[in-house]
Parts: C-alpha cells; sequence; structure tokens
C-alpha cells in the first residue's frame, strides 16, 4: 500500500490532452488533482512552456516501484521521446514524494536509487512542483536532508521571486473529480 505525490508536465502535442490521459489512467485512485499551472522550462534548455499538475493517489496494491512503471507507461502511450536531458517532452511523470502505509501511521520513503531516488532529488528546488503541491497538500512537508522535514511553504519561499511568478494557474480542467 503506497501514497504517492506525482509531477506531471507537458510541452509537446496536445498538452493537456497529455495530463488527461493520466487523470484517466489513475482515476480509481486518485486523492487529489491540482490546478493546471503554465510554467517556463526548467534546465537550461531552450523550449516551450510547459502544462504541470500535481496528483497525489494512492492503491494497496501497488509499491513505488510499481508507480514509477506505471509513468513510464504513460510516458511512452504518449509517444514519448528521450533525447536532451531536461528537454521537450509530450509527457514527463515524476514520482515527487511517496510514503508507504504501515499500521501505525505512513512511513515517507527514502531512497538514493538512480533508478528511483526518493524524495525526487529536483523538487524542493523546483517551483512547478512546490505550487501546485501546495495547492492540493496546503500542510505537507519535505525531508531534503532525512530527519529534517522542512514545510512547502518554506521551501517555496527559498526560491527565486521570478521562478514563482512564472507558474501560472490557467483556467484549464483535468476532468477531476468529474
Ligand atoms: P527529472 O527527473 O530531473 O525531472 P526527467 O523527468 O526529464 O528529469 P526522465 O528522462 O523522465 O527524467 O527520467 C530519467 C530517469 O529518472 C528514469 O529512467 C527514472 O528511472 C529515473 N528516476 C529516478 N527517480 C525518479 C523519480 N522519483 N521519479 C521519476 N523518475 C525517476
Ligand atoms: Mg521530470
Ligand atoms: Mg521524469
Amino acid at each position: 500500500m503506497s501514497r504517492v505525490v506525482l509531477s506531471i508536465g507537458s510541452n509537446l502535442g496536445d498538452r493537456l490532452a497529455h495530463l488527461r490521459g493520466v487523470i484517466e489512467a489513475l482515476r480509481p485512485g486518485l486523492l487529489a488533482v491540482s490546478s493546471v499551472y503554465s510554467t517556463p522550462p526548467w534546465g537550461g534548455v531552450p523550449q516551450q512552456d510547459y502544462l504541470n499538475a500535481v496528483l497525489v493517489a494512492q492503491d494497496p496494491n501497488l509499491e513505488p516501484s510499481d508507480w514509477l512503471r506505471l509513468g513510464q507507461e504513460l510516458e511512452q502511450a504518449a509517444d514519448r521521446v528521450r533525447e536532451v536531458r531536461w528537454g521537450a517532452r509530450t509527457l514527463d511523470v515524476d514520482i515527487v514524494w511517496a510514503g508507504q502505509r504501515r499500521r501505525d501511521g505512513e512511513v515517507p520513503c527514502r531512497s538514493a536509487d538512480p533508478v528511483l531516488t526518493l524524495p525526487h532529488p529536483q523538487a524542493h528546488r523546483r517551483a512547478f512542483v512546490l505550487v501546485p503541491w501546495l495547492e492540493v497538500e496546503p500542510e505537507a512537508v519535505l525531508e531534503v536532508t532525512a530527519g529534517a522535514p522542512q514545510s512547502l511553504r518554506d521551501l517555496l519561499a527559498a526560491l527565486d521571486a521570478t521562478e514563482i511568478e512564472g507558474v501560472r494557474r490557467t483556467d484549464f480542467t483535468l476532468g477531476w473529480p468529474v
């Protein structure tokens, strides 16, 4: 049993349709979906703006590695081609955070494995992740350093104001909850 926070983004083709495809595929396990944000590209490669959103999902039968595989299947279904690191893509599905449900509560997953690094090593540096995540989980914390949880608000406040301003809420809808 795991609960995950996913960051989804698209800047090629029918961007909104790519994001909606993720919602359709994950609908049974969805707990929350943020607004759709228009965001400038991150990472230095010149390319068109993204549409980004954050989802919270839960499934009794999925482990974090299963969410990764599912995300990659959705990327492939959107015909994603991997060319340049942080370059344009039809769909990116990243696991920002994962928690394992235990009898005595929820334990955040930590992993330095390059195949699945948790929490996502760049999440705290990205306004396009923190702004939508804050919208759906205003009280969430992120342990950038193990044992030192920081609120999303504090992490966001540490980013450049221009980067935060670049993340703009749109009127697009992803068809959730209906
Ligand atoms: P970034 O992960 O910095 O946002 P990206 O999303 O463009 O970059 P991808 O090409 O989508 O990178 O993925 C590269 C590899 O990252 C994948 O093969 C995947 O195994 C690995 N990876 C490691 N940790 C994660 C994670 N938390 N979520 C998604 N992919 C991850
Ligand atoms: Mg990514
Ligand atoms: Mg990715």
